[in-house]
């Protein structure tokens, strides 16, 4: 079973989005993943077809209802365990490659948009929505999240790049940062490709990099190598 990812939203037409062309959206027409965008405006329960309310207590913006969001998550995602349930939110777990690399594993993974304020704290406790944020800012909605961790999902999918090297050294796989890369031209505006990397020397190579990955890291992103 390809992986399954049912994606619901207020704006189910943001998707496949960008997932939809190149390598992703290639691979999404022959099958090799699966994408389902649920219209959680189709389970309202009342005329208006509303979504959202007042919050409770007061203050700006509006808040999704719980009752809609799951009569919504009950109908898209029928065998509860199975597949992990997100909740795009800037205060969940901040995405990594480790945890990207684990959903790929999943059958799949069914994926909550907030919109407004956010969500009812009820409906995210009662079905179980562990909520992920992709970094410490706020967007307009979750669809864009939830696009950003199906583009990090989906490339380490079996079959969906076509080098199957490019998926193993790179950033963060490691525990570092990537090294520089060059190409040709041999001398860019004065500046040639460094002398080790034409030299052949495989092993001269590999050290070089690996110096350069942590000089990196260690200058950009000393959080990194503090981590266990
Ligand atoms: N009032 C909320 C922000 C709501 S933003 C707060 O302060 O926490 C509206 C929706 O956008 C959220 O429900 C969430 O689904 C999505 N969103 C915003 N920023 C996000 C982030 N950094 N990561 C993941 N989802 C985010």
């Amino acid at each position: 079973m390809p992986f399954h990812a049912t994606v619901l939203t207020l704006y189910p037409e943001m998707f496949p989005g960008h997932l939809g062309h190149s390598l992703s959206g290639k691979a999404l027409e022959r099958g090799d993943w699966r994408l389902d965008a649920v219209q959680i405006r189709d389970f309202a329960v009342d005329r208006h077809r509303t979504v959202d309310d007042t919050p409770a207590g007061g203050g700006a913006g509006m808040v999704l209802r719980p009752d809609v969001l799951a009569r919504a998550i009950d109908h898209a995602d029928p065998e509860p365990g199975l597949r992990p349930r997100l909740l795009m939110s800037p205060r969940g777990r901040p995405l990594t490659q480790a945890r990207v690399r684990a959903l790929a594993d999943a059958p799949g993974a069914v994926i909550v948009c907030g919109r407004f304020e956010g969500v009812d704290q009820r409906v995210i406790d009662a079905r179980g929505l562990e909520e992920v944020s992709i970094g410490d800012y706020i967007l307009s909605g979750g669809e864009p999240a939830a696009l950003t961790l199906l583009d990090a999902v989906v490339r380490l999918l079996p079959g969906v790049m076509g080098n199957a090297l490019s998926g193993v050294h790179e950033s963060f796989e490691d525990g570092l940062l990537e090294h520089p890369h060059y190409t040709r031209p041999q001398v860019f505006e004065d500046v040639p490709v460094p002398a080790v990397l034409t030299s052949g020397h495989h092993a001269a190579i590999e050290a070089w990099r690996r110096e350069q990955a942590l000089a990196l890291t260690r200058a950009r992103r000393p959080d990194l190598l503090s981590r266990s």
